[in-house]
């Protein structure tokens, strides 16, 4: 049963209101990292349901995605590919756009790291909005990988972020309100 595994990840999660702006409930994982047994319980949940898939790729989203993404790479034995932040990576890139709250953002994926018929998955600490992920599966998409599913610590789901995923599939191991 995953039931106690979830809920002692949980217990490492730090809460903290109003960070990093007033209204926000920030979902801290520094201190999941800093227990060794609820890190790798988060990991090998990750690991049981992707082994065996045919996972080619592992996209993490910086920068938290950067975490989570390689372990979860290096034990179904999928490469891992970092989806940057503007300006990072130093090869050909493509660029995705989207809108936060206040303002845009976007991330970045070197060209020839995924080639078309890969399938994929997202890796991200958190959703809220959704738009992250979106944007992540939109520069996989374009370069013709196939996005098996999106996974991710945590969900909020009160800001219904799944319902901007087009139905893809969405796995979180713990929801936070
Ligand atoms: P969104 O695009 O709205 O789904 O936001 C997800 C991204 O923003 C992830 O990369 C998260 O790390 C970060 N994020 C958004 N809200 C929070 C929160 N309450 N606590 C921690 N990280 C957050």
């Amino acid at each position: 049963d995953k039931d106690p595994l979830i809920h002692g990840i949980q217990s490492k999660i730090r809460v903290v209101p109003n960070f990093p702006k007033p209204g926000i409930m920030f979902q801290d994982i520094t201190t999941l990292l800093l227990d060794p047994k609820a890190f790798k319980d988060t990991v090998d949940l990750f690991v049981e349901r992707y082994k065996g898939k045919n996972i080619s790729v592992v996209a993490g989203i910086e920068a938290r995605g950067f975490i989570f993404g390689p372990p979860i790479a290096l034990e179904i034995g999928a490469k891992f590919v970092p989806l940057r932040k503007p300006k990072k990576l130093p090869g050909k890139v493509i660029s995705e756009e989207y809108v936060l709250e206040y303002g845009k953002d976007c991330l970045e994926m070197h060209v020839g790291a995924v080639e078309p018929g890969e399938r994929a998955l997202v890796v991200d600490d958190l959703i809220a909005t959704g738009g992250t992920l979106c944007a992540a599966m939109q520069l996989l998409e374009r370069v013709g990988a196939e996005v098996v599913e999106c996974a991710c610590v945590i969900e909020l789901p009160d800001l219904k972020g799944r319902e901007r995923l087009n139905g893809k599939p969405l796995y979180v191991l713990v929801e936070s309100r």
